[in-house]
């Protein structure tokens, strides 16, 4: 029995529902945008593969300890921010509100530490934090990391923020300002909490809300509040360069001295101190900078060395320094900073051959045509879904592609096939054994 040849009406599957919506403060990358992401990681990777850091990619959800423990239970991270639930067989579990613990726990769990020191890692990935929406500030963001493991040379710390620094200047931005400062070892930051915290108790009535908690669970955090008030009590504060222990001093001279010799431009921002709370000696965040002020608000990215948190998780006393890049914010700025390194974000990818097809038997050949192309390293864009010659055509000359292979019903029987050549519009026909010797020869591959 034949198929019935009326085309019957489908019914309608399901009553329309309400579309469903992202979740709050997380945001949908699509193609247009994409291509400041790819620009982004070309000019990543061009940088860090001068210093041979290798790529790592770790697991978005890890146990809630390890950021407890790492990122630090009095952090803001861990208190009020992370994607935290207990999973169907009772483990505790968070989305990652930040990646250095991670590969901490990796380089631990998987003998990292066995192979020749430093390991240097880099990754591109997102991170969750249950902060307030608003510009600039997402729920789900993305960094980029680099973490170097196993040397406490301060040639590294410089080296972290030269890399930083030339990715950022390699994409054409200006209006950024380095901050850097020291925040001391377990020893001279101990002695220095102790001053601070005495400083501000006498001046407690001066300080906002917040900070008069800080000053019992985190007095350093109190050095970078925003409130007026507060910062009036801290430009009085003893600071931490007074207090450096004199391994802590050097080193932190040494990394100076090697940011001079390169020419880096950074402040000296003795308030500095991050929001973790396993930062040692060197920390430096970069700040952007708007009508000509820097300003801390929408931090474009931080780091510093953290010589005490492979320990901290478990593993042995391992030296590390790292930092982070919000890929969002960087991409913002790229975007302000008017037209700058727009000329080489890459839209299309540039292809030598479009394949054109007419005709059902021609769009069933047309697949295996495309295996042969890919096979020979040729580059090939194609249109299956359209049905006109022009239309085909058209798109073939919007991607500026050197030639067109036409095949119709007859080039398929006779296993023929028309090249044309774009510029000129002269067509030829070729045997189909003939396709990428003629190719090569004309695209000199
Ligand atoms: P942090 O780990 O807090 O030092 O963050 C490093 C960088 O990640 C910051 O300088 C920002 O560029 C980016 N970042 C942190 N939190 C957010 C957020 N909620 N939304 C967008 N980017 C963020």
């Amino acid at each position: 029995m034949g198929r019935p040849k009326k085309s019957v009406k489908m019914p309608r599957l399901r009553v329309r529902k309400k579309p469903i919506q992202r979740v709050r403060g997380m945001h949908d990358v699509l193609p247009p945008e994409m291509n400041y992401w790819n620009y982004l990681e070309e000019i990543v990777r061009e940088v860090v593969s001068v210093f041979s850091f290798q790529k790592i990619e770790t697991p978005i959800l890890e146990q809630t300890e390890l950021f407890q423990r790492g990122t630090g239970e009095s952090t803001d991270i861990v208190q009020k921010e992370m994607f935290s639930f207990v999973d169907k067989g009772g483990n505790n579990l968070s989305l990652r509100p930040e990646g250095t613990p991670g590969i901490v726990r990796a380089y631990t769990e998987n003998g990292l530490h066995v192979l020749p020191q430093p390991v240097k890692l880099y990754y591109i990935g997102p991170m969750f934090r249950r902060e307030r929406p608003q510009s600039g500030r997402q729920r789900e963001f993305h960094q980029l990391n680099i973490e170097v493991l196993g040397n406490a040379k301060p040639v590294l710390d410089a080296e972290v923020i030269f890399i930083a620094w030339k990715i950022l200047e390699k994409l054409g931005l200006s209006k950024f300002e380095i901050q850097v400062n020291s925040v001391g070892c377990r020893l001279c930051r101990g002695q220095y909490k102790e001053m601070l915290v005495d400083f501000l108790s006498s001046n407690k009535q001066r300080l906002c809300v917040d900070c008069k908690r800080r000053l019992k669970n985190n007095p350093l955090r109190v050095l970078d509040c925003k409130n007026r008030r507060c910062q009036d009590v801290i430009n009085d504060a003893p600071q931490i360069i007074d207090y450096l222990c004199e391994e802590c001093h050097d080193h932190f001279k040494d990394v100076l001295e090697y940011l001079d010799e390169s020419k880096i431009p950074y402040n000296l921002n003795s308030k500095l101190v991050r929001g973790l709370d396993y930062y040692t000696k060197t920390a430096f965040e970069i700040w952007p900078v708007e009508g000509g002020e820097a300003s801390s608000q929408n931090s474009l990215g931080g780091g510093g060395r953290y010589d005490d948190l492979v320990e901290i998780l478990g593993g042995r006393e391992t030296p590390a320094v790292g930092m982070a890049l919000g890929i969002e914010r960087v991409i913002d700025i790229l975007k302000k900073e008017e037209g700058k390194g727009k000329d080489k974000l890459i839209t299309v990818p540039k292809s030598d051959v479009m394949l054109i097809q007419l005709g059902d038997m021609a769009r069933k050949r047309a697949l295996g045509l495309i295996n042969l192309l890919i096979d020979n390293k040729i580059s090939v864009i194609e249109c299956l879904q359209k049905d006109s010659i022009r239309s085909q055509l058209k798109s073939a000359s919007g991607a500026g592609v050197k030639c067109a292979l036409i095949l119709g019903q007859k080039e398929v029987l006779d296993k023929s096939i028309l090249i044309r050549d774009m510029e000129s519009g002269i067509q030829e026909v070729l045997s189909q054994d003939n396709i990428i010797s003629e190719l090569k020869k004309r695209l000199r591959k």
